[in-house]
């Protein structure tokens, strides 16, 4: 294991890649198409090329700079912007993506605006909604919508997805899948156009995956979660075949004490506005790691030691260490939960170490 100070994430890429083969394996028996989700790992260009390695095509973030950053490391993929552009971005959206996602007309405009000056065609994906109610066009006004951008310069329209179980909470059932297949057949019907491109979800999508006997036209569902963790994401089951051990993070202990396990004088607010409450267990042993809220959702973390997180700081855990042995320098392993992976990822404090590379 390389030498280097905590906190850090640990992330096994030869994991990944079997994870990601094996999810390429399952939706391609169905032939669906996976789209690899990046914006978790910030569009590390090691990482994308991983997923490229395993047999994916399209690479999806919803981040314009990670499109540009694996572009500009020569990863050889379709990049897919998957959150709906910026209208004052449309520039930069034409420049480095292949594809958008989009829900608006002032924004496909702008679009439409800079592929003519860039000399290139852009393709879009219509998002619509379906009941989760985050992006989407509505269905009632998508024969409309599609009209009134048809026939746009730059602008090509390959196909409509959609989301669910992200803010809603809706879960993407086979109904679902069939009512989204339908709008693409009337969108195709009525225009006159093919749409190869019919993406029904994300990770919540595997319970769909195992129950569907595909009569319907779902090509395409963009997986981050489920490559990265190894599970789906409607209750969080472990997939069959997949790890979820690829990513751990790696925090350091900066103070081991016997302390009371009762705060003692007038109670208050802690630093965050909570009221927090402790059980009174006498004296134990405590540690503190050198790693707290500014680097990570430590709601999100699950120790793999043996010690309960009883609190956190800004920066600082608190640590109750059951086996009385953890010593200062010692180093403490947590395996993560989407939210605290995004987080950590996203902390320019925590440093991230790439294992088991090709
Ligand atoms: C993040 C994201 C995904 C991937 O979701 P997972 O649950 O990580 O598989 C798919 N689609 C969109 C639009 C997203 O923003």
């Amino acid at each position: 294991m390389p030498k280097s100070g905590a906190p850090y994430i640990e992330l096994d890429l030869n994991k990944i890649y079997h994870n990601t083969l094996n999810l390429v394996k399952m939706y391609g028996a169905k032939n669906i198409g996976i789209m690899g989700v990046t914006k978790v790992v910030l569009g590390d260009p090691v990482i994308a090329e991983c997923l490229t390695a395993a047999g994916i095509r399209y690479i999806g973030d919803s981040r314009i700079e990670n499109i540009k950053k694996m572009r500009d490391n020569n990863v050889n993929a379709e990049f897919v912007l998957i959150r709906t552009p910026f209208i004052n971005n449309a520039e930069q959206v034409v420049k480095y993506s292949d594809i958008s996602f989009n829900t608006e007309l002032t924004v496909i405009e702008e679009l439409s605006k800079f592929a003519i000056k860039q000399n290139k065609e852009h393709k879009i994906v219509l998002m619509v909604e379906m009941g989760d109610l985050r992006e989407g066009i509505l269905k009632n006004n998508i024969e409309q919508f599609i009209g009134e951008i048809i026939n746009l310069k730059g602008i090509k329209i390959i196909g409509i997805g959609t989301n669910l179980a992200c803010f809603g909470g809706i879960k993407p059932t086979i109904a679902k899948m069939k009512e989204l297949s339908e709008v693409a057949q009337t969108i195709e019907h009525k225009f006159k156009i093919e749409l190869e491109f019919i993406s029904g979800g994300n990770s919540a999508n595997f319970e769909y995956l195992n129950k569907s006997n595909k009569d319907d036209r779902i090509n395409n569902i963009r997986l981050g979660e489920s490559i990265f963790l190894g599970c789906e994401t409607l209750y969080r089951t472990p997939i069959d075949g997949l790890y979820q051990d690829a990513i751990f993070l790696i925090a350091e202990v900066i103070e081991a004490n016997k302390k009371e396990s009762i705060p003692s004088g007038e109670n208050c607010q802690n630093a965050f506005g909570e009221i927090v409450t402790f059980i009174d267990k006498g004296e134990i042993s405590r540690a503190i790691l050198g790693l707290g809220r500014q680097d990570v959702d430590v709601d999100g973390l699950t120790p793999i030691t043996d010690v309960n997180i009883i609190g956190s700081s800004s920066d600082h855990i608190i640590l109750e260490d059951k086996n009385i042995t953890l010593t200062v320098g010692d180093k403490v392993r947590f395996k993560l939960n989407y939210s605290a992976l995004l987080s950590a990822m996203t902390s320019p404090y925590v440093k991230k170490i790439i294992i088991n590379r090709h």
